[in-house]
C-alpha cells in the first residue's frame, strides 16, 4: 500500500493543469494561424499569378493593336506623300485628274483600312477624290485638319479627331498631310480617311473577355476607336482617366490596374504610345473575369479552412474536457490517498497514531539518534486494572475510557517531534526524540498525575479512579544497543512499576 502511494506522488515533472490547458489552446491557435497563413499565402500567390498573366495577355493585345494601327497609318502616310509629291510637282490637267482619281481608287482598294483619298486646294475646294473622277463642287476648308495644315508648315502627317464622312456618312479618322508651293506657301491638303469600323472589326478579332476593353486614342485623350463600341465615341475624351493623368505621364508603355472613366469597370490594363504617331493604344481585361475562378477558389478554401478549424477546435475542446476530467479524477485520488494514508497511520478508536506509525517513526528516530549521538527516550504506559474496568463497566465504556486516557496523553505531549501512539490494547507509547531519561521521567510523571487528577471513576481499582503505570527508558542507559532493547527496557520498567504497586513511574 505504501508503495502504491509513492507511485502516485512521484508522477511529477510535468506541466501544471493550467499550463496544459493554455498549451492546448496555444497549440490549436498556432495550427489555425499556420493553416490560415499558408492558405492566404497560396491565395496571394495565385492572385499575383493571375494578375501577371492578365497583364501579359493585355500587353499582347496592345502589341497586336499597335502593330495594326501603325501598319495602316504608315500605309496611309506613304500614299499621302506620293500624292503630295504629285500635287506639288505636276500641274494637274483635267485628264490627269481623272487618271489620278483612278490611281487613288486603286490605292484604296489595295489598302486595308483606308476608305477614301482626297486632294484639296488651298481654298479647301475638292480637286481629286478616290470615289469619283467627276469634278465635285464641295469645300472642306472648315475641317479642323484643313485649318491645322494651313497654319502648320511641315510635311508630317496629322491624325485628326473622329468626324462623320461627308461622302459616306461613316465615322472616320482623318489622316492628312500639307501640300505646298515651291516657295513653301500653303497649296492645299491631301487626306486619307480611315473608318473607325475597320479598327473596330480588328479589335473584335482579338481575345478579351466580355467586360474587357481595347482602345485607340489621340494623345489629347480623344478616343479614335474602342471595343466595345460606345455611342458617344466621337465626343469621348479620356484625358482625365488614370491612363492619361497617371500612367502615361510617367511612362510611354506599361501595365496597371484602374477603373475606367467611361464605364466604371475595374480592369488590368496594358498600354503603349504608338511610336512615331500621336496615338495611344490600351487593352484591359476586367478584374471580374481575371479573378472569377480565383474567387471560387477563395470561397472553397475558406470553407475548407473553416471546416478544419471547426474540427480542430472541437477535438481540442474534447481533449480539454478530458484533461479537466483527468485532473478532477486525480484530485479525488489524491484526497483518497491522503485519507488512506491518514487511516493507515491512525488508530480508529483513540485517534492517536497507531502501532504501524509508531514503528516507522521509532525506526527513523532511532537511526537518527545513532547518527547524531543524541538521546531518545520511550515511555510505555499501561492502564491499571483495566480488565476489571471492562468487567465492571462493560467494553463500550471501556472504549470511552481508553479514548479519554488517549486524549489526556495527547494533550500533554508538547514538542512537535514527540509522538504518542496507541501501542496495543490499553497500552500507549510515547516516543521522545532528543530527550534525556530525566526529562522523559518528568513527562511520564506529569501524565500520570494528570490522569490521576482526572479522577475517572474506577470501582474495580483500590484507588477508586483510573490510574496508569509507566516504564521509561532511554538509549543512553546501560545495555541499550538496538531499538528493541529500548522497548524491552521500557517494558521491563513498566512491569516493575506494576509490581511495585501501580500508579507509578519506573
Ligand atoms: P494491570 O495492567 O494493572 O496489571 O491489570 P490489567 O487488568 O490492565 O491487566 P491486562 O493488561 O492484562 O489487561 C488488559 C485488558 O485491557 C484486557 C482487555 O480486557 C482490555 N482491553 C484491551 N484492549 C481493549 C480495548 O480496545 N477496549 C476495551 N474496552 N478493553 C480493552
Ligand atoms: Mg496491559
Ligand atoms: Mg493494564
Amino acid at each position: 500500500m505504501m508503495n502504491s502511494m509513492k507511485t502516485i506522488t512521484l508522477v511529477s515533472g510535468r506541466l501544471s493543469p493550467k499550463a496544459l490547458s493554455v498549451g492546448l489552446v496555444a497549440f490549436i491557435l498556432l495550427v489555425c494561424v499556420m493553416l490560415v497563413s499558408a492558405i492566404a499565402w497560396q491565395l496571394k500567390q495565385s492572385a499575383d499569378e493571375r494578375l501577371t498573366n492578365a497583364k501579359i495577355a493585355a500587353h499582347n493585345i496592345v502589341r497586336a493593336s499597335e502593330q495594326q494601327a501603325q501598319d495602316t497609318l504608315r500605309q496611309a502616310e506613304s500614299i499621302l506623300s506620293n500624292l503630295a509629291e504629285r500635287v506639288e510637282n505636276d500641274k494637274l490637267s483635267n485628264e490627269q485628274r481623272v487618271r489620278l482619281s483612278k490611281v487613288m481608287a486603286d490605292n484604296v482598294k489595295a489598302t486595308d483600312g483606308i476608305q477614301g483619298l482626297f486632294i484639296y486646294d488651298e481654298n479647301g475646294d475638292w480637286v481629286v477624290n478616290s470615289f469619283s473622277s467627276e469634278t465635285v463642287a464641295k469645300n472642306n476648308s472648315d475641317r479642323s485638319y484643313f485649318i491645322y495644315h494651313k497654319n502648320h508648315p511641315g510635311s508630317a502627317i496629322h491624325i485628326g479627331e473622329i468626324i462623320l464622312s461627308r461622302t459616306t456618312g461613316d465615322m472616320i479618322i482623318p489622316v492628312s498631310r500639307r501640300t505646298q508651293y515651291p516657295d513653301g506657301s500653303f497649296s492645299g491638303v491631301v487626306l486619307a480617311t480611315l473608318p473607325v469600323a475597320y479598327f473596330q472589326s480588328f479589335f473584335e478579332r482579338l481575345d478579351v473577355d466580355k467586360k474587357g476593353v481595347i482602345l485607340l486614342a489621340l494623345n489629347n485623350g480623344n478616343l479614335l476607336a474602342r471595343r466595345p463600341m460606345i455611342d458617344a465615341l466621337m465626343t469621348t475624351n479620356v484625358a482625365k482617366g488614370e491612363l492619361f493623368s497617371r500612367y502615361l505621364v510617367n511612362s510611354d508603355e506599361g501595365t496597371g490596374s484602374w477603373t475606367s472613366v467611361v464605364d466604371g469597370v475595374g480592369r488590368v490594363y496594358a498600354y503603349s504610345r504608338v511610336r512615331g504617331l500621336p496615338i495611344v493604344v490600351a487593352a484591359g481585361l476586367s478584374l471580374d473575369s481575371v479573378f472569377s475562378t480565383w474567387w471560387t477558389y477563395v470561397y472553397q478554401a475558406s470553407v475548407m479552412v473553416l471546416l478544419i478549424i471547426f474540427v480542430l477546435t472541437s477535438l481540442g475542446f474534447l481533449f480539454y474536457r478530458q484533461i479537466q476530467r483527468l485532473l478532477v479524477a486525480e484530485e479525488e485520488l489524491r484526497l483518497a490517498h491522503r485519507d488512506l494514508e491518514h487511516i493507515a497511520k491512525t488508530d480508529s478508536l483513540t485517534g492517536l497514531p497507531n502501532r504501524r506509525c509508531f514503528d516507522a517513526t521509532f525506526a527513523q528516530e532511532w537511526s537518527r539518534a545513532c547518527r547524531t549521538g543524541n538521546s531518545v527516550a520511550l515511555i510505555l504506559i499501561d492502564i491499571d486494572w483495566f480488565k476489571q474496568y471492562n468487567d465492571h463497566y462493560g467494553h463500550v465504556l471501556g472504549d470511552d475510557c481508553l479514548r479519554r486516557i488517549a486524549e489526556l496523553i495527547g494533550e500533554n505531549i508538547n514538542r512537535p517531534a514527540d509522538l504518542a501512539a496507541r501501542f496495543g490494547g490499553e497500552e500507549f507509547v510515547i516516543l521522545l526524540p532528543e530527550t534525556e531519561l530525566a526529562g522523559a521521567v518528568k513527562i511520564a510523571e506529569e501524565i500520570r498525575s494528570v490522569i490521576e487528577a482526572a479522577k475517572i471513576e474506577h470501582r474495580g481499582s483500590a484507588s477508586g479512579s483510573v490510574t496508569i503505570s509507566a516504564g521509561v527508558s532511554s538509549n543512553h542507559q546501560h545495555g541499550v544497543i538496538a531499538a528493541i532493547d529500548l522497548l524491552e527496557k521500557a517494558d521491563s520498567h513498566l512491569y516493575l512499576a506494576k509490581k511495585l504497586g501501580r500508579n507509578r513511574i519506573e
